[in-house]
């Protein structure tokens, strides 16, 4: 009953949110405290067990840059 991962949300809560960016599932990144998109991506902080989904906060996931 380990209760020590840094991302401490309910199964329940992750199971409702959705990206802001589009509208995907999230799932938890224990190592980097962080919700990360299962679509587009894009990493959201977790702060004080708050998940913070928003885009401006967002880390953007460098592998996907067609542009360079
Ligand atoms: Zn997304």
């Amino acid at each position: 009953m380990a209760n020590v991962a840094p991302v401490n949300l309910d199964p329940a809560l992750l199971d409702i949110l959705a990206c802001p960016n589009c509208r995907a599932a999230l799932r938890a990144d224990d190592d980097a405290a962080e919700l990360v998109c299962t679509s587009c991506g894009f990493a959201y902080p977790v702060r004080d067990d708050i998940p913070v989904l928003l885009i401006d906060e967002a880390r953007r996931p460098a592998a996907t840059d067609p542009e360079s």
